[in-house]
């Protein structure tokens, strides 16, 4: 069976790790960043080494492409290079370099295939620096303004806009080399799991059936601000109370839903945040996550029951955002799990609950994803692992995958 190099595959992991290197085992790499635009450097020398085009859209995303033995539209794979804040050396950067070891093991074992096949990086997929997230991906695939995310300021340089970034970057190409269902047949997306279900269950690839749906409500409490001193109990509005009534409520509550639901309070704050001081005013957010939209409902549900009145407070509440659950093509879907199998891996299907460039890109073509195991689950830090034993197993299920698509489309 065709296999891809694990010490070659070893060797890209190390040397893309130094773009960024905190010293600490993991990388800050912010999109279009000065190391950003050093590991696009090294994508773009090695690419060409083994005989790719590399060309660039409007966005900056990368396509670097093979050609096939046919006129055929390209299978493209690849995810994106950039991290957030200390961030590790696996997540988006993996499913580049598995995508850049599969073509040149295409390449050196010259195996036959009718398609182009295109390695892609996708540009500021983490939004650490410039908001939003998946940015690129979403502007090609209709999901946002151009016009809105050019203008986004940067975290980290006050007044620097994400379109300047662009233009200095010297990676900004041609509109027309968008990736587009003309020239593009379909997408796999190699990923680590992020999470883990793979690690504790011992699987050795997650077959990702879409992404999760989600929703993400803000509450806001409305109270009465005292002295901690001088106003008896039985007078006070206090909306810090209230707020942690209705939260332990949302626990009970969602905790009688499906086992696979996740939820969580991540964000909370308080006013006047004054130690003698009671709250006069608290929110706090809901992020809620299940990849069946009817288990989405009842959390609705759940939510709509929350009184206008807690604890004399008011209570309001508002979507800040959501996100309908996502399923990649099944045909793909089955290849990955047949490619899986063909080695002799264990596999198990799941969603992802965190969102993908590929989570877009599946609106415009055929579209599936494969997950590693991430060590502990961890991810977005510097403890982000996957043995490179597990990397190689991704980067053979996604070979063989782009070969089962090119035999069939
Ligand atoms: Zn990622």
């Amino acid at each position: 069976m065709v296999s891809c190099n694990i010490e070659r595959l070893e060797e890209k992991i190390k040397t893309f790790s130094k773009f960024g290197d905190t010293g600490n085992g993991g990388i800050t790499r912010f999109s279009l960043s000065p190391e950003a635009l050093e590991a696009r450097k090294e994508f773009k020398k090695r690419m060409e080494a083994i005989g790719a085009t590399v060309v660039t859209d409007d966005m900056a995303n990368m396509y670097a492409t093979i050609p096939g033995s046919e006129d055929l539209p390209a299978i493209m794979s690849g995810s994106h290079l950039d991290s957030v804040r200390q961030g590790g050396n696996y997540d988006g950067v993996l499913g580049v370099l598995s995508a850049m070891e599969v073509v040149e093991t295409i390449v050196k074992e010259k195996i036959p295939h009718r398609h182009p096949i295109t390695v892609v990086v996708w540009t500021n997929e983490e939004g650490a620096r410039f908001e939003p997230a998946m940015m690129s991906s979403g502007v090609i695939c209709g999901k946002f303004d151009k016009d809105v995310v050019l203008a986004s300021e940067a975290k980290d340089i006050p007044g620097y806009t994400f379109g300047e970034a662009l233009e200095n970057s010297g990676f900004k190409g041609d509109i027309a080399n968008r990736m587009s269902p003309d020239k593009y047949a379909a997408l796999v997306e190699l990923h680590i799991e992020q999470g883990p279900v793979l690690e504790n269950e011992g699987y050795d690839i997650g077959v990702v059936e879409g992404v999760c749906g989600m929703i993400n409500y803000e509450f806001t409490f409305r109270g009465q601000a005292g002295h901690a001193g001088t106003t008896p109990m039985i007078y006070r509005k206090d909306a810090l109370y209230a707020a942690v009534k209705t939260i332990q409520y949302l626990h009970d509550e969602l905790d009688t839903l499906d086992g696979k639901l996740v939820y969580t309070t991540g964000k909370i704050s308080a006013h006047p945040n004054i130690h003698t001081i009671i709250p006069d005013e608290v929110k706090f957010t809901l992020d809620a996550r299940h990849q069946n939209p009817e288990v989405i409902k009842q959390v609705l549900e759940i939510i709509r029951k929350i009184p206008k009145e807690v604890e004399k407070c008011e209570v309001t509440c508002k979507e800040a955002w959501s996100r309908k659950t996502v399923r990649f093509t099944p045909d793909l879907v089955d290849y990955v799990e047949k490619s899986a199998n063909d080695y002799g891996y264990t596999s198990k299907r799941l969603y992802s609950g965190p969102g993908h460039d590929a989570q877009y890109v599946t609106d415009i073509i055929p579209t599936a994803m494969i997950f590693v195991p991430s060590v502990g689950g961890h991810s977005h830090c510097e403890l982000e692992y996957t043995p490179i034993e597990y990397c190689l197993k991704g980067a053979n299920v996604l070979l063989k995958t782009l070969l089962y698509i090119d035999q069939h489309s």
